[in-house]
């Protein structure tokens, strides 16, 4: 691939790799890559030359441009050849106005992206699409890579087995033993990937992951590979063209990795460097009370950051005590005048369940973002009148057992406060009409 993007640290010491090296880190001080492009190059087409672009390709219905992440190839992986891309049609997912749930949160404007009405049922599609891209393309030009590996909370996983699945690379999947749900697991199974189930939580999956990608010929498919980034950060860039080139007031998501985080600033970031907006939105990042670390690390002015234990969360995509895209996200946060929430299991639960009584079908980890957008609205960090956004990172459905036992009132600990069981009853009209 020439030079139109490349690897280079986060932390500015200014090596530079070709995209298609098998290289995650960097080798002089360890930090993360970051894939950066050549922004004059891109300059060359103006912002409104880019927006009409941008709006032709919404409209394309085949081929590669039919893919909400690769409508933007240009900003994503320029120099990839389309017959490499390997694309279930991401992204494009609905921007969705929610005035009932709205009113009743006290947000007048309120919006929710629906990045889980996608392949796999999550936002992980959008990354996963470039990764998969990029390895299929290198394994064509001669690559050694004999299959791809990930650590997941279980939508990651889902993502790379059903990609890996459709270029025919093999996939290797380490999932923390019963920490993910049985649709998420189930998922890379149907796909064929190699599942093993280990006995410890996503950070220990993250730790093993990181050693046996050392080999290079397993190919390391979690969000530290900088690939998955640029498919992700395309979601702040949909989400200003679906409301016509305007930017909301605030972009809310829950966090884990951080990597979502990053991914969305810098998408932000270069649609304003490039003049298509002339300002940013402020972006929240929300996170269970038992999975913090970046919450702690927001209430004292990111001078102190310290991993934790994560404790067990029914939001569990973002359990995770040790995340990866740190220091990737404080640099978001700081551009983006963010704030950092974090909610209870209890008020998470509730919230998905009134978020559904008007007709959606929240993730726990939805709830986590939609019930710290309540608490900043409490709070008056957002106003009443601004307009928010809200990420709605998977599909409801990747979580029954949650949302049965929700309904049940079997959730442990917790106040349920909109649940409704069916009502067992015999067969006759009558016994119908006296249950109505
Ligand atoms: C992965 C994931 C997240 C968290 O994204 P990070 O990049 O890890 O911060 C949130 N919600 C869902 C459903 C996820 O799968
Ligand atoms: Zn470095």
């Amino acid at each position: 691939m020439n030079e139109q993007s490349w690897l280079e640290c986060i932390r500015g010491c200014g090596v530079k790799h070709a995209i298609d090296e098998v290289i995650y880190q960097c080798e002089q001080c360890g930090g993360l890559l970051d894939v950066e492009h050549d922004v004059d190059a891109l300059k060359q087409r103006s912002a409104i030359e880019w927006k009409e672009l941008f709006e032709q390709r919404a409209a394309v219905r085949s081929g590669p441009y039919a893919s909400g992440v690769w409508a933007k190839k240009e900003w994503v992986c320029s120099q990839l050849p389309l017959e490499d891309i390997v694309t279930f049609y991401e992204g494009n997912t609905p921007l969705l106005n929610v005035p009932t749930l709205g009113k009743q949160i006290g947000l007048s404007d309120l919006w929710v992206k629906l990045c889980g009405n996608s392949h796999t049922g999550s936002f992980k599609d959008l990354g996963m699409t470039v990764l998969v891209s990029v390895v299929n393309h290198m394994i064509k030009l001669g690559s050694p890579i004999r299959a791809v590996a990930c650590a997941s909370t279980g939508d990651t996983s889902a993502a790379l087995a059903a990609y890996a699945a459709a270029a025919g690379i093999p996939a290797i999947i380490l999932l923390p033993h019963d920490k993910v749900s049985p649709e998420q697991l189930i998922q890379p199974l149907a796909n064929g990937a190699k599942v093993l189930s280990l006995n410890t939580d996503f950070d220990g999956c993250m730790r093993v992951v990181q050693e046996l990608t050392q080999d290079p010929s397993i190919y390391l498919a979690n969000s530290m590979n900088s690939l998955r980034m640029e498919g992700q950060k395309t979601v702040g860039i949909e989400i200003v063209q679906q409301f016509g080139w305007q930017v909301p007031d605030w972009i809310i998501l829950p966090a884990g990795n951080l990597g979502n985080v990053s991914a969305l600033g810098k998408g932000l970031l270069l649609m304003f460097e490039l003049g298509l907006i002339d300002h940013l939105p402020r972006i929240a990042c929300a996170q269970a009370q038992n999975a913090n670390p970046f919450y702690l690390a927001y209430k004292n002015g990111f001078k102190q950051y310290q991993p934790v234990v994560a404790q067990k969360s029914t939001a569990s995509a973002i359990q995770i005590g040790a995340p990866v895209s740190y220091e990737r996200a404080v640099k978001v946060m700081q551009r983006f005048d963010g704030v950092v929430e974090q909610v209870s299991e209890e008020d998470l639960a509730n919230i998905c369940a009134l978020a559904d009584r008007s007709g959606l079908y929240c993730c726990p980890q939805t709830g986590v973002a939609l019930s710290a957008a309540q608490k900043l609205a409490v709070q008056s960090v957002i106003k009443p009148h601004e307009r928010v956004v809200v990420i709605s990172t998977a599909n409801g459905l990747k979580f029954s057992q949650m949302k049965t036992a929700y309904h049940g009132y079997r959730l442990k600990d917790i106040q349920v406060k909109y649940g409704n069981a069916p009502i067992e009853i015999e067969a006759s009209m009558e016994e119908v009409f006296r249950n109505l």
